[in-house]
């Protein structure tokens, strides 16, 4: 999958390194250095660097490195073994590849020289064949580790090593010239949850794909060639991290086509936001991607690379947007998210994170029937923060499977108490994350909540989100019919803002659809027809399904959906989420006890 390259690949690779590579012999009789040079001349070797004083060796060596070294072993006064010891000490020159050239038999020199780290063995007199095959081996090997050092495997990309060196060069050429570079970060959404419920393998097609993807869009990005030609500015793309990458490329190249970076960036976001098909899955990724800015101005990389970094966590943090270009004052941003990221660590057990309550009416009479527990967390410092802005942040951190598993417990026993003073048909929905539904032991986690309280298994409804669940769709089959099993119900949130397949609503153990609140925020007018809310409501009853409108704000939307025999609605026409304490007061006002 990664690498489709043959033996003879490998070896036209290494041919095309024999032009470049720079070869230095070091012998103390020149005639025998003449000779060589003529065998390699004839295998398309050209350059060449010759020593014949020994004593001058290492610093020539130091001097003008070369790819692989042709060393005569026995010299007067600095021998070759001399050379080698101090080469292997020496962190400039350490790795430089060696090939000992012997006219002795002896078995103990060859074993020292191999101790100080000679890599090959030539005999004298040399054969031109083995020499060529010999400096074929050790190039292509040498190419190969320089490879190692400097490529990702899975992608073919550069790795981060090489593309901060090339950051490096970027910053020394800019602050001697006026030209500019742009820094593109991306980052894939929840790629740990993607990787998570797709296991490693796949995550790793899902990877390869977006880079290839990304290598496309990039070669094709409208740079001016001309301009480039005149840049000392390269562009370069790498793969900076497990599910980042990095682009960079000088700004004027860019923006002197009528385009620009901003239509380029959105071009980038169309191409990644596509699906990707692995193994027969429709796989769905969201992206962000920060931009920072190289220039006389930019203090060092590390700065430059923070920068962006910042740009694409703001990026991550809204919704309207999927990049961002860095401003200072973001750095104030990310210093909160990153206290957010570590507060929340002990916001359980500090008792920061509460439940509030969301009333779930019965459109015909009008009585609650249940309710919808939704989290929130009082931050010391940041006051009352919305779970729009931490559950994400939560489900990047994996902190949502301690925190769900909270709200669970807690949205369990509530509902329990108040079934126990009277309301014995109450219902608590709870929002679970997908990252949650993966964990091996949620099950488990769901059953325990419910023995611990005496909820009955069918007074608790699982809500989970229609994107969460059609991505991945066949492995969450399996799990909701477990936790179908148990008894609980299943309600799907959000319906009409994903992507749905009818073929795989269908085979989802399904009790619920919720009309996501976009949808009802659009009936206004007597006339409005609301084709989408209608289709959306008599779809859901010909799976055999209750119907949830959400955001029911004003009487006009709940005479609407009452007209269209939606079942049940929750919206601030009733109460918005409320604590415990109110919820109580909210019940025993609109509800009826059954006994
Ligand atoms: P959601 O599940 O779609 O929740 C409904 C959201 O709509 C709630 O926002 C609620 O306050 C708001 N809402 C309800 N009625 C109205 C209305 O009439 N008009 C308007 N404009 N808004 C209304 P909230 O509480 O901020 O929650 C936002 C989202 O955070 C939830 O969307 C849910 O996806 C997520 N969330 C909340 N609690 C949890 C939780 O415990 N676990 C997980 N995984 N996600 C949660
Ligand atoms: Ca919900
Ligand atoms: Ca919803």
């Amino acid at each position: 999958m990664t690498s489709h390259k043959t033996p003879e690949d490998a070896i036209a690779q290494a041919t095309a390194l024999m032009g470049n590579a720079k070869i230095m012999m070091i012998d103390d009789e020149p005639l025998n250095m003449e000779v060589l040079q003529v065998h390699l001349e004839a295998e398309g070797y050209n350059r060449f660097v010759s020593v014949s004083d020994s004593k001058l060796a290492v610093e020539t060596i130091k001097a003008d490195v070369p790819d692989v070294l042709l060393l005569d072993l026995v010299m007067p006064e600095v021998t070759g073994f001399d050379i080698l010891r101090e080469m292997r000490l020496d962190d400039d020159i350490k790795n430089v590849p060696v090939i000992v050239l012997t006219s002795s038999e002896d078995a103990d020199t060859k074993l020292q020289a191999l101790q100080l780290g000679a890599t090959d063995f030539l005999s004298k007199p040399v054969d031109a064949s083995e020499l060529a095959l010999r400096m074929r081996n050790t190039l292509s090997s040498r190419a190969y580790l320089k490879r190692m050092l400097s490529f990702d495997p899975l992608t073919d990309l550069p790795n981060r090593l090489s593309f901060t060196k090339e950051l490096g060069t970027a910053l020394e050429s800019v602050q001697q010239s006026d030209s500019q570079a742009a820094l593109l970060l991306f980052n894939i959404n929840r790629f740990k949850a993607i990787n998570d419920s797709l296991g490693p393998e796949r995550g790793d097609e899902v990877l390869w794909a977006f880079s290839e993807r990304l290598k496309s869009t990039f070669d094709n990005a409208p740079v001016d060639s001309q301009c480039q030609a005149g840049n000392a500015l390269k562009t370069s793309i790498a793969r900076v991290g497990g599910d980042r990458f990095g682009i960079l490329m000088p700004i004027a190249c860019v923006v002197s086509q009528k385009e620009g970076l901003t239509n380029l960036l959105n071009e980038f976001v169309e191409v990644l936001e596509k699906p990707f098909t692995v193994a027969d899955q429709d796989i769905y990724l969201t992206v962000s991607i920060g931009v920072s800015t190289l220039s006389k101005l930019t203090a060092s990389v590390e700065n430059l690379i923070n920068d962006a970094e910042t740009a694409m966590l703001h990026a991550k943090g809204r919704r309207d947007t999927q990049y961002a270009f860095y401003a200072e004052q973001m750095d104030e941003k990310a210093r909160e998210l990153l206290s957010m990221e570590n507060g929340m660590r002990t916001a359980v057990e500090n008792g920061e994170i509460f439940l509030v309550f969301q009333p779930k009416v019965n459109v015909a009479s009008g009585d609650i029937v249940g309710a919808e527990a939704l989290v929130r967390w009082l931050h010391p410092e940041f006051g009352l923060i919305s779970p729009v802005n931490f559950i994400p942040l939560a489900e990047d951190t994996g902190m949502i499977v301690s925190i769900g598993e909270w709200v669970l417990r807690e949205s369990c026993r509530a509902a329990q108490e108040w079934r126990e003073l009277g309301y014995d048909d109450f219902r608590i929905a709870v929002n679970v994350s997908i990252r949650q539904l993966h964990e091996l032991d949620f099950i488990a986690i769901v059953q325990k909540a419910l023995d611990d309280s005496g909820l009955p298994a069918d007074s608790l409804i699982v809500e989970l989100t229609e994107n969460m669940i059609m991505e991945n769709a066949e492995t969450n089959i399996v799990k909701l019919q477990q936790l179908k099993n148990l008894g609980v119900k299943i309600s799907i949130d959000d319906f009409g803002t994903g992507y749905s397949s009818l073929s795989y609503l269908q085979r989802f153990p399904l009790d619920q659809l919720k009309i996501d609140r976009s949808f009802i925020k659009e009936i206004k007018g007597v006339t409005d027809r609301m084709p989408i809310v209608k289709a959306v409501i008599s779809l859901a009853h010909d799976l055999g399904l209750n119907v949830v409108a959400e955001g029911i704000e004003t009487h006009h939307q709940l005479a609407h959906i009452k007209a269209l025999r939606c079942e049940e609605y929750q919206g601030y026409y009733c109460s918005k989420p409320v604590p415990d304490v109110e919820f109580i007061q909210l019940l025993n006002e609109h509800s009826r006890k059954s006994a």
